[in-house]
């Protein structure tokens, strides 16, 4: 199974992504500001953030956006550790994310800073979850300042439509304005607001 970056929608539209979360400062910020402009975004959450917040879970859940699994402990080298291993992280996540939301539908995984091996986006796969990928990376989670996340994003378009940033791990106020800057950006140049192709 490849992984997916191509949006459901067949025009002109982006897939707005947002990372390790949920968070009780960044993620109903997060709401706030997508519900402003109607948009809607894949939130990626890892299985503890899930668990320690279940109410912002089905929050995410009840407003029309999608869950994506976003492992249990972020390991970003999961890729070199052992496929069992890799396999827990996964069904760990699943479980409890599936408990957070009260079994809604969880279509995505998305391998902490990237690193999916074909195991785990077969094992992802075998369990109801596309490999989900991004094209846009304005390196938010660093910090670089709000109109520098926009900027970057804007440029990084032309590379293709799913744009990855963060509503939980930190300080996640730049991440928040420059979302807030873009959404009404986006729709001026005639973009929608779709999901990645499940
Ligand atoms: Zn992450």
């Amino acid at each position: 199974m490849s992984i997916s970056r191509q949006p459901e929608d067949p025009g002109k539209a982006v897939n707005l992504t947002l990372d390790d979360g949920p968070d009780p400062t960044w993620t109903p910020k997060a709401l706030e500001i997508l519900a402003a402009s109607g948009a809607k975004a894949t939130f990626c959450m890892t299985g503890p953030n899930a668990q320690a917040h279940p109410d912002l879970v089905k929050k995410v859940v009840a407003a029309g956006h999608r869950l994506c699994n976003h492992s249990v402990s972020h390991d970003t080298a999961m890729d070199r550790k052992s496929v069992a291993y890799q396999g827990k992280e996964i069904l760990d996540a699943k479980r409890m994310i599936d408990e957070a939301s009260g079994g809604a539908e969880l279509r995505y995984y998305r391998a902490p800073g990237g690193a999916f091996t074909p195991q785990s986006r077969q094992l992802a796969a075998a369990h109801g979850m596309r490999s989900l990928g991004w094209n846009v990376d304005p390196g938010d989670y660093r910090r670089p300042g709000a109109d520098t996340i926009l900027a970057t994003v804007e440029r990084q378009l032309a590379n293709g439509p799913t744009i990855l940033l963060h509503d939980g791990g930190g300080d996640r106020s730049q991440t928040m304005q420059a979302l807030q800057n873009l959404l009404p950006r986006l729709k001026e140049q005639g973009y929608a607001f779709s999901f990645p192709q499940a």
